[in-house]
């Protein structure tokens, strides 16, 4: 099938795309665990062939350093391929379940099998990442998929499209460019999965459509995510770490430490701390610093600049509409009514809010949706009170957004922040339908099933 180059995407082209999928999948070649290795290759290769180009894309659409935009994007899909071109194929083998004494001489066994064609719709924040790292798992799964990446990150979008259609057929893999307008002409489509990962607003958008069609969704969604520091906690550890988790991509993390509940007593000294860490990376000019990203749009700094009206700032509060620039800043004195506590910040604004018992902190936290993360740091037998009485999608303890590059472990959100896990075996599970055959033979037929019911008293006891 010839290759797609376009910026806007119409109905028409989503359609025959769609079409050349479903009749590419019905042919049944993606299923072949070979072709699915050999495709997870060939994108890897693909992958660290354009790494400068991904690297230099991402540096233009949202001035991450080389070495930020290699750690946070480009290594994590490289170690996902690896880990699905090392399991694939262990992953697809059939799983013998044991049987209940019943169904003897019957065998269960568990079939991952591709759940069909998936569209996958990506953000900004992490472009390159957001957009590839779920491909693996459909890849992987033996599915074939639809990619949306964001408007808002054009150079990142264009090297994407650029190397899927150098690997990869439109009808197995494509890429279409566009905004909102060519999300929608999607979402009118019926998909076998939809993976979205995106704002609160827009994910309720993507279930609605989906309903229309019953296909299941992935909500990667977004929110506030608490982290809690208390008077057991090593202050200079803490305040480094959430420094980092809140100045990584400028704070415009998904996963970012949003608000901080610090203990009265050590407050201050935290703030203090933390400037000290942010002062650290940045040096005394963060404007200056080539490590140091900036906001994605205007409208985005203007709401940025609009929240740092809250509170009093104690650290940073500088910012250059122009370079849509905004300083690594401190909030105090923040009342929990402030925007700045009502929506997610997804910028490097830090409000500081103190507690004087843990049942206050978790009890603000309980109040509102279901964070994607939470952060605690200090003591263990403190950690263990705060696990049981909280909830949300992933939880460091003693550390900022480090879970999210364990792919032993699901990466996903809980009510408000989301649904459906991802990366590693997940994301292979995501993008598969759990099929469960038991085979029966045909040498023995126990009659207890049929009416009459023959000693149904005894059959009892074993159902
Ligand atoms: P967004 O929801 O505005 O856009 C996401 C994608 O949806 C884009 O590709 C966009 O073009 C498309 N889109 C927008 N409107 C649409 C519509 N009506 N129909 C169909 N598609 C539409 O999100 P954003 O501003 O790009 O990203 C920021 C949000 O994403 C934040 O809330 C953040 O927390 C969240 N996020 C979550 C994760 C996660 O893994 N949970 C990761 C990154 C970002």
């Amino acid at each position: 099938m010839k290759k797609t180059e376009m910026k806007e995407t119409n109905e028409a082209t989503i359609d025959k795309i769609l079409k050349a999928q479903r009749d590419y999948f019905a042919t049944h070649e993606t299923k072949s665990v070979d072709f699915r290795l050999n495709q997870l290759k060939k994108f890897k290769s693909a992958i660290e062939k354009n790494e400068k180009k991904i690297t230099d894309a991402l540096h233009k659409d949202l001035h991450k350093s080389y070495e930020e935009a290699y750690l946070t994007e480009v290594s994590i899909v490289l170690q996902e391929l690896k880990n699905h071109i090392k399991n694939v194929k262990k992953w697809s083998k059939p799983h013998k379940v044991s049987t209940p004494l019943h169904l003897l001489p019957s065998r269960g066994s568990l079939h991952h099998e591709p759940l069909g064609v998936s569209l996958i719709i990506a953000p900004w924040n992490y472009p390159f990442q957001l957009l590839m790292n779920p491909l693996v798992g459909a890849i992987s799964a033996g599915c074939c998929a639809v990619l949306k990446p964001s408007e808002f990150t054009p150079n990142t979008a264009q090297v994407m499209q650029e190397i899927i259609a150098e690997i990869f057929d439109d009808n197995y893999i494509a890429l279409v460019q566009g905004t909102q307008e060519t999300g929608e002409a999607l979402l009118k489509k019926r998909w076998d999965l939809i993976f979205f990962t995106g704002s609160t607003a827009v994910g309720k958008i993507v279930m609605k459509a989906a309903a229309e069609h019953l296909t299941p969704v992935v909500l990667e969604l977004g929110g506030k995510s608490p982290c809690i520091v208390d008077e057991t906690a090593n202050l200079e550890i803490a305040a480094r770490r959430i420094a980092w988790g809140k100045t990584i991509n400028a704070g415009q993390t998904c996963i970012a430490p949003d608000y901080l509940l610090a203990h009265e007593s050590i407050k201050e000294e935290l703030i203090v701390k933390i400037t000290e860490s942010f002062e650290d990376m940045f040096g005394d000019e963060p404007q200056e610093s080539k490590f140091y990203p900036r906001i994605i749009h205007e409208k985005a700094f203007d709401r940025l600049k609009g929240l740092m009206q809250d509170g009093t700032v104690k650290s940073g509060g500088e910012t250059d509409r122009e370079e849509k620039f905004i300083a690594p800043t401190v909030l105090d004195n923040v009342k929990k009514s402030d925007p700045v506590m009502q929506q997610e910040i997804f910028g490097p604004i830090l409000p500081v809010l103190s507690y004087s018992k843990m049942e206050e902190a978790l009890a603000f936290i309980n109040q509102n949706e279901k964070p994607l993360a939470l952060y605690y740091f200090g003591k263990e037998k403190n950690a263990k009170e705060v696990l049981t009485k909280t909830t949300s999608g992933g939880v460091c303890i003693n550390d900022t957004l480090m879970h999210i590059t364990n792919h032993h472990l699901p990466f996903g959100g809980v009510g408000g922040s989301g649904m459906g896990q991802y990366h590693g075996k997940e994301s292979f599970k995501t993008f598969s339908n759990q099929r469960a055959v038991v085979k029966t033979p045909t040498w023995i037929d126990v009659s207890f099933k049929y009416a009459p019911f023959k000693h149904f008293k005894w059959i009892r006891k074993f159902v």
